[in-house]
């Protein structure tokens, strides 16, 4: 079971975005963003190629969110962007998604639309689970971002990749090891 859904899909988008922008071989590219806002339900038919930096640097800010040693610095990443991003509920019906919030009116710019509604997203995640569900992949040289939507919630990689080399790297040393 999810626990966010199409409503919360700014969380999934700001670790796509992060991912993209922060991380050794990823891809920031117009090209790449465009399928990230596509993906995550964003209306990408808006996305202005010229508008990619925006996007970067938005990236770049919000990485410190995951890798935040606990709650309290979280909190304060978080409260420092909702200062500096203007945000406006408004409801919308698009695309078939159903009745829900937006956090940015219709007349602003796909960037800040974009802000808002991962901050959002970030936020209500944190009111209901703390930190417990964000981070950095636990795999030794892997420093991509995650966020778990899962019941459990005990996710620590970015990827069943990232888990399942890493269990195996566990099992050799063991192995190695005398005794
Ligand atoms: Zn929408
Ligand atoms: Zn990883």
């Amino acid at each position: 079971m999810k626990i966010t859904g199409y409503r919360s899909h700014g969380v999934a988008a700001a670790v796509a975005l992060v991912n993209a922008v922060t991380v050794a071989g990823g891809d920031g590219s117009p090209n790449a963003l465009r399928e990230i806002l596509r993906v995550h339900g964003f209306v990408w038919q808006d996305f202005d190629p010229a508008t990619a930096d925006e996007f970067r640097a938005w990236g770049r800010e919000l990485r410190p969110f995951f890798e935040a040693p606990g709650l309290h610095e979280a909190v304060a990443v978080l409260n420092g962007l909702l200062e500096r991003t203007p945000t406006h509920p408004h409801l919308a019906d698009h695309d078939g998604l159903g009745l829900h919030m937006h956090h940015a009116p219709p007349s602003a710019k796909l960037p800040l639309r974009f802000r808002a509604t991962t901050l959002m997203h970030l936020s209500e995640l944190v009111c209901t689970y703390g930190v417990g569900r964000t981070g950095v992949c636990a795999a030794p040289d892997c420093d991509r971002v995650y966020a778990d939507t899962s019941r459990a919630g005990r996710r620590r990689y970015c990827s069943e990749t990232c888990a399942n080399r890493t269990n195996v790297a566990a099992f050799r040393a063991r192995r190695r090891s005398p005794g």
